[in-house]
């Protein structure tokens, strides 16, 4: 028998356009939360019916990011395309139940009826002339002329549901137009395929950006008038950019994908995702077990959320943190490979634990790797001038001297050892530091002298010092 706890399914429902977006990977998290949550089953849909934006590369791309978030869902993929006949047998029983009709209208004559109705100070509408009504004589039908399937939407009362983001929600069915639910060519309208998945899917729950308020009422009417049971609906409000416009291209990127590139982990988009528009009390940070297990969608806000990179950058340094060396060279190691080091040539572990804590992506602590695996380039002349005078090349030649003979080889030996030629020859750190940096390091600035010449080795740090 299943209880109440595992019956709820929800869904994620994209159209590929070419990559994943912030919004959609959002809502995917949202719906695969909330079915984690009630040990539900989360699925994936492809609503790839636009065959000119679906290509086989804007599905990958969509696949890519959820498994980059590790939103794996429990069934699915299944592809609109592949369920045309089913969608044409739905709009068959429709027709013979009478809940759907041909209409041989043109657009032109629509439009024409929509202009009429405008004119009138009326909602621009279709007419209903194709529409059967007990005792009308329909029009004789065109010759030659292909029609299209209007759904016969209800003409009165109220199309009302409780959105769990928003309340409720009620439109009167007189604004409803009788929705087209097959062209022409008898291919089914966008609409017509989302309830018959949802119902086919049997979808407990639609969660979903809120620009598909409006297509609701007319999917619950059609649910409706399939007999089936209605999913309880959830629209969540955009994500805004910055500057309090629909977040776009304009902001930076918006491809999900885009953000591994710049060096985010996934648990910290997934954790900064969540927050937005979503919160449990005051966390900021919460594992992805934490999120399931405190998903609820009445803590969704109503109001939209605000993309804010200073804060995504923020949550990344925290995961940077906390995440093991060994993890974080593994993540890092291609990223160093790709600016032009060597990742095998260094401990990258200890090189990421030199410099964790002050990095807010992977990708600069791959720039910052480059000091240790990268070739060698000596500091501009000019610089070398400036700081490395007589003196500074006698305290190099004792550190030097004194290096070659450090029984250990740490940074607390290094340091130790600094400490000590400072005092020798009376002179303050950076008449030291910096000559040692420029020399052995080719930069006059760097994470801490003795644990970078630590990493560096004895040996490449004697022979650039000669
Ligand atoms: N395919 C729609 C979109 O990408 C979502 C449809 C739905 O969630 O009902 O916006």
């Amino acid at each position: 028998m299943t209880t109440k706890q595992n019956v709820v399914r929800t869904r994620f429902a994209p159209s590929p356009t070419g990559f994943l977006h912030l919004g959609g990977a959002r809502t995917a998290l949202f719906s695969w939360a909330f079915a984690r949550h009630h040990g539900g089953t989360f699925i994936l849909r492809i609503e790839d019916t636009d065959l000119e934006r679906s290509t086989p590369e804007a599905v990958q791309a969509i696949l890519d990011g959820m498994e980059w978030l590790g939103l794996t869902p429990d069934e699915g993929p299944f592809y609109q395309m592949q369920r045309m006949d089913r969608y044409r047998e739905v709009i068959q029983r429709m027709l013979q139940e009478g809940t759907a009709y041909y209409c041989y209208c043109t657009p032109d004559e629509v439009e024409a009826m929509r202009e009429k109705a405008r004119a009138a100070g009326l909602k621009p509408r279709y007419d209903g002339t194709w529409r059967p009504e007990p005792g009308k004589t329909l029009p004789d039908i065109p010759a030659g002329r292909k029609p299209v399937v209007r759904f016969r939407n209800p003409q009165d009362g109220v199309t009302a549901w409780n959105d769990m983001v928003k309340g409720p929600i009620a439109i009167d069915n007189s604004e409803l137009d009788d929705l087209i639910i097959a062209r022409p060519d008898g291919t089914p309208t966008y609409n017509f395929c989302v309830v018959v998945d949802d119902w086919d899917m049997r979808i407990t729950h639609v969660i979903r950006g809120d620009d598909h308020v409006n297509n609701t009422p007319r999917q619950i009417n059609i649910l409706r008038a399939l007999g089936a049971d209605l999913p309880v609906y959830g629209h969540v409000p955009m994500i805004l950019g910055p500057d309090g416009e629909k977040l776009s291209k304009r902001h930076g990127a918006v491809s999900v994908m885009e953000y591994d590139k710049a060096g985010y982990l996934p648990e910290a988009m997934v954790n900064y995702l969540a927050r937005l528009g979503w919160s449990h009390g005051n966390d900021e940070i919460f594992s992805r077990e934490q999120l399931v297990e405190w998903f609820d969608t009445r803590n969704l806000s109503k109001s939209a959320a605000q993309w804010d990179p200073k804060k995504l950058n923020w949550v990344n340094a925290h995961y940077i943190k906390h995440s093991t060396d060994t993890d974080l060279a593994a993540r890092v190691a291609h990223r160093v490979a790709e600016l032009g080091g060597d990742p095998q040539a260094t401990d990258l572990p200890a090189v990421m634990a030199l410099l964790k804590d002050r990095a807010e992506t992977l990708n600069e602590l791959a720039e910052g790797a480059l000091l240790f695996c990268a070739p060698f380039t000596p500091a501009d002349p000019e610089l070398l001038a400036e700081y490395v005078d007589e003196d500074a090349r006698v305290l190099l030649a004792d550190f030097a001297a004194q290096a070659r003979e450090l029984a250990d080889w740490t940074a607390e030996a290094i340091d130790a050892l600094i400490k000590s030629l400072l005092a020798k020859h009376g002179v303050k750190m950076p008449k030291l530091g910096i000559p040692l940096r420029l020399v052995v390091t080719g930069r006059r600035q760097t994470p801490s002298i003795g644990a970078v010449l630590a990493i560096l080795g004895r040996e490449r740090v004697l022979e650039r010092l000669g």
